[in-house]
């Protein structure tokens, strides 16, 4: 099949990506015993994949029933098994694999968005990337659960279980395209709160994927919960660097140390419809985040915006291995405010815009949630790097305007028709080819 021939300029982009999904089979274990193998492990990474990128909870359904009618689904055309495995088979395949043997395939994501020079217009601070670091919880529940849930109370005698990742996500100012790299799942230890789980697999996400990305100078952000020095120790040993939110009361080393001294100021006048707002700009270099003789030294811009009438309607501070200027302290604290894109852009789409985050397509004994938590994140990561790269998928949004509207024409089209590719189908979806002659 043309899409397996890698890297090849011809194949569409859509293509190659999938095919980087059908390469992990080879990392995928198929515990399959005796020669009845009707299919292939990849089979079900693609059929679960399938109804994430589709954003249809029944797209297997309806190409089951294409395939009785016609001899065919748009499954095997567009995805490729070569049969359409069954949902319960499905759940127990995906069950047993171990998420991260999906990793390869955000390196595919990231791969094509450096070629297509997405990356490059997603870049900030004279050529920082910035990845944004944030947990986020799904799958909550009072009833399922697995052996990998992590659990809480709920009133005196309720247990409530979850999953929990800590994702990092490429964002960037003035732009509102994000793209989801590798997430970090929490597993449940005992005698950790919520924060130090987090903390815990920021440091594990950095360790495994940190240096792989130093060579796009990446700049961290985070919140509060990851300003403390042994993370951004941890930032600086992977080559990148670190823009946290710093949190007054969390850092009174560095509140005692800005006492009594004069900080460096800029104050902006900016117009915002009719009235003019103020942002204040201070900072301070070389300060130690904490009191003992260890403390690392870190650089600390603040901002302020004041409203028309003097009202403090927005405050905010960081601290930072970058160096802080009056030429770039507006464009550093602008940067750490992109954090908040990870909720924004990412969380609340994956939960709200049709991708269905936390609806349950089944939680499994094992891995099946994180699984689907992983698929569901390639395939919104799938989406974006094809609205930057791919020149038919661009051709048809620009007929279908919005992401969700664009996305739920193949979803509607594909119920009742079998495209051969691709190409095919996003062609008719621009009006560039006539739709294929239905049964
Ligand atoms: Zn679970």
């Amino acid at each position: 099949m043309a899409a397996d021939s890698g890297f090849d300029r011809t194949v569409p982009v859509l293509d190659r990506l999938l095919a980087s999904l059908r390469r992990c089979r080879r990392s995928l274990p198929d515990q399959r015993r005796g020669l009845n193998t009707t299919y292939d492990m990849a089979d079900f990474a693609l059929a679960g994949f399938a109804p994430f990128f589709m954003q249809s909870p029944s797209f297997l359904a309806h190409q089951r029933h294409l395939q009785t009618g016609q001899g065919r689904s748009n499954c095997q055309t567009l995805f490729g098994p070569r049969k359409i495995p069954g949902d319960s088979q499905i759940r127990a395949k995906l069950d047993a694999i171990d998420p991260a043997l999906f990793h390869p395939m955000f390196a595919a994501v990231v791969a094509e968005l450096d070629r297509c020079g997405g990356l490059d217009a997603m870049r900030c601070l004279d050529g920082h990337v910035l990845i944004a670091l944030d947990g986020t919880e799904f799958h909550c529940s009072d009833k399922i659960h697995c052996a990998n849930c992590s659990q809480r109370k709920r009133g005196k005698d309720k247990i409530e279980y979850f999953h929990a990742m800590l994702a990092a996500t490429v964002v960037a100012t003035g732009h509102n395209r994000v793209v989801p790299l590798e997430p970090e799942f929490v597993v449940p230890r005992d005698g950790h709160d919520k924060q130090d789980c987090e903390s815990r697999a920021a440091r594990r996400w950095l360790e495994a994927h940190g240096a792989r990305y130093a060579r796009f100078q990446p700049v961290h952000l985070g919140d509060d919960l990851f300003s403390r020095q042994s993370i951004c120790q941890a930032v600086l040993g992977t080559g990148g660097h670190f823009l946290f939110v710093r949190k007054p009361e969390s850092h009174k080393a560095i509140e005692e140390f800005r006492a009594g001294i004069k900080l460096d100021e800029r104050i902006d006048r900016i117009r915002s419809g009719k009235n003019w707002i103020s942002r204040r700009y201070q900072w301070l270099s070389g300060v130690p985040p904490r009191g003992d003789e260890k403390a690392m030294t870190v650089n600390w811009p603040s901002i302020e915006i004041t409203d028309a009438g003097g009202k403090m309607t927005y405050r905010n501070s960081f601290i930072t291995d970058l160096e802080v200027s009056r030429e770039n302290v507006a464009a550093r604290a602008a940067s750490g405010r992109a954090r908040w894109k990870i909720e924004n852009e990412t969380f609340n789409v994956l939960k709200t815009k049709g991708y269905n985050l936390e609806h349950n397509f089944g939680h499994g004994k094992q891995h099946l949630a994180t699984v689907l938590a992983i698929l569901n994140l390639l395939a919104f990561a799938c989406h974006t790097v094809c609205e930057l790269a791919d020149t038919a998928w661009r051709a048809a949004r620009r007929e279908l305007v919005t992401r969700q509207g664009f996305l739920q024409s193949p979803r509607i089209i594909t119920t009742y028709l079998v495209f051969p590719s691709w190409d095919e189908l996003l062609g008719t979806l621009a009006f560039t080819r006539p739709p294929p002659l239905g049964p």
